[in-house]
């Protein structure tokens, strides 16, 4: 063990012989990362452009890895052999780009992550449900006793678990910005849900190149692995026309029978793999709307692929407790239903939010506009809204989406002033639904923060 830091080493120190590996971005994946680097035996650097969260300062601090915040000291970043990169940070971020020249590899958290664990991978990915996706495929392996750990874009970092854990088996959230940076990865179990147009700004505003990134989800798969996917999405099997799979593929769809995989017959999910046969009437889903047949088709497969038993998978699909801000239930004021769904900074997470309404809707809507397209939503919010609350500082691309469409369209400037105004515009038997399609942070520090004001609202109502 070195007598300067206080991970236990797995190798040999390589300073001075493998040269540096430098991390950008200390976030949870980056903090994360410096561990497991540190712990395989390299010399580890850690650069954030910006300020340090204290308790990631004092993570790195006790495991003694040097790191610097507001600003990149060049000289130090451009030596390392190799750079895992915060998924947030663009690929035209000048140090980026200065890496690429010189030929340093840059790579992701996961990337560095799977070179040191053995585990089974299930990825998954898709530009809504991922989380969802994530946190109920985990819950039903854990359901069956699989020893399985939860990670990616949720909750502890990969590369820490990978370093102090024991886990046979992932289920992984990927989201395109980690996939982009991920090379030799590979999932054993890789799982696509949809794509529809989101973070273009990171794709030179080009939905193939989003789509590609996302399509790494299954790269090196061979025979053996398994490719789940929405066989009702157009991106995807536009996507798939004109590439390979290795993979075996079970599609899964609401709109048609599949032979493999997933589809909905007289309200019931019927699930096919190679080695199983399952059916459950969607009535029994704990997690209810169109979107969430989907997911819970995308979940059943992993599960069947796994060959979980059907009286553990039945009982976690029925179970399965909604994590925050996604089509949460708030509560209930005079018979007017409040339901939370902060997370939806797309049009077509709204869509699905609209979609699985049945009554009318008072619909709070707005923030940050990332180049929204309104249209999708026009035939339900004739069909379901009585009235928008614009909750952002600019609200006039939502007052020409749909002044033909609502009646009454009302700006607000704060989560407070929106329930106020929500509750007054409905009637008993209404829902009132916070499900924005846009980002938060003109008004939020994010869209937790957003939903939790909104929550506290509904409370004081
Ligand atoms: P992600 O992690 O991909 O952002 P989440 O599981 O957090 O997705 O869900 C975000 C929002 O997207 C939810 O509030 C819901 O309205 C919507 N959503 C969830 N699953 C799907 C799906 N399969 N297709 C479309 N929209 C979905």
């Amino acid at each position: 063990m070195n007598e300067n830091n206080n991970i236990p080493l797995q190798k040999h120190p390589l300073q001075g012989v493998g040269g540096v590996i430098v991390i950008l971005g200390a976030g949870e994946s980056g903090v994360g990362s410096a561990y497991l680097a540190r712990q395989q035996g390299y010399d580890v650097f850690v650069s954030d452009m910006g300020a340090i969260a204290p308790h990631y300062k004092e993570q790195l601090q006790g495991w003694n890895i040097r790191f610097e915040e507001n600003g990149h000291t060049e000289v130090e970043i451009l030596r390392a052999v190799e750079v895992i990169k915060s998924p947030g940070i663009p690929d035209k971020a000048p140090i980026i780009k200065k890496l690429k020249e010189k030929g340093i590899p840059v790579i992701s958290e996961i990337e560095f992550a799977g070179r040191y664990t053995k585990a089974k991978i299930i990825g998954i990915t898709g530009s809504n449900g991922k989380t969802t996706t994530t946190s109920l495929t985990h819950f039903i392996l854990k359901n069956a006793g699989v020893n399985v750990g939860l990670a990616g874009n949720i909750g502890k970092s990969f590369a820490y678990q990978v370093a102090t854990e024991k886990y046979d088996c992932y289920v992984l959230e990927l989201s395109s910005f980690m996939l982009d940076d991920m090379y030799q990865f590979k999932s054993d179990i890789a799982v696509l849900l949809n794509i529809t147009p989101d973070h273009l700004d990171r794709y030179d505003y080009k939905l193939d190149n989003y789509a590609a990134s996302k399509f790494r989800v299954t790269q090196n798969q061979t025979a053996d692995d398994i490719f789940i996917y929405c066989a009702d999405d157009p991106e995807t099997i536009k996507g798939m026309t004109g590439r390979s799979f290795n993979a075996r593929q079970l599609p899964f769809s609401i709109n048609k029978k599949t032979k493999q995989g997933a589809y909905l017959e007289n309200d019931n999910i019927v699930i096919n793999t190679p080695q199983e046969h399952f059916e459950m009437s969607i009535t029994e889903l704990a997690l209810q709307g169109k979107h969430n047949i989907y997911n819970s088709m995308a979940s059943g497969i992993v599960a069947k692929v796994l060959e979980i038993r059907d009286e553990t998978l039945r009982e976690s699909l029925a179970t399965f407790k909604n994590i925050e801000h996604r089509l949460e239930s708030v509560g209930k004021i005079s018979g007017i239903s409040f339901i939370n769904d902060s997370k939806a900074t797309n049009v077509n997470s709204t869509w699905y939010a609209l979609e699985s309404m049945t009554s009318d809707v008072v619909l709070i809507l707005g923030g940050v506009d990332k180049g929204n397209d309104y249209t999708m939503l026009t035939d339900l919010v004739k069909q379901k809204v009585k009235a928008i609350v614009c909750l952002g500082k600019d609200n006039e691309r939502i007052h020409s989406a749909f002044e033909d469409d609502v009646d009454i369209i009302v700006n607000t400037y704060s989560a407070q002033e929106a329930a106020q105004v929500a509750y007054h515009l409905a009637t008993k038997g209404d829902t009132v639904l916070l499900s924005p399609a846009c980002a938060s942070f003109d008004l939020f520090k994010n869209y937790e923060d957003r939903g939790n004001q909104f929550k506290a609202a509904v409370k004081e109502l």
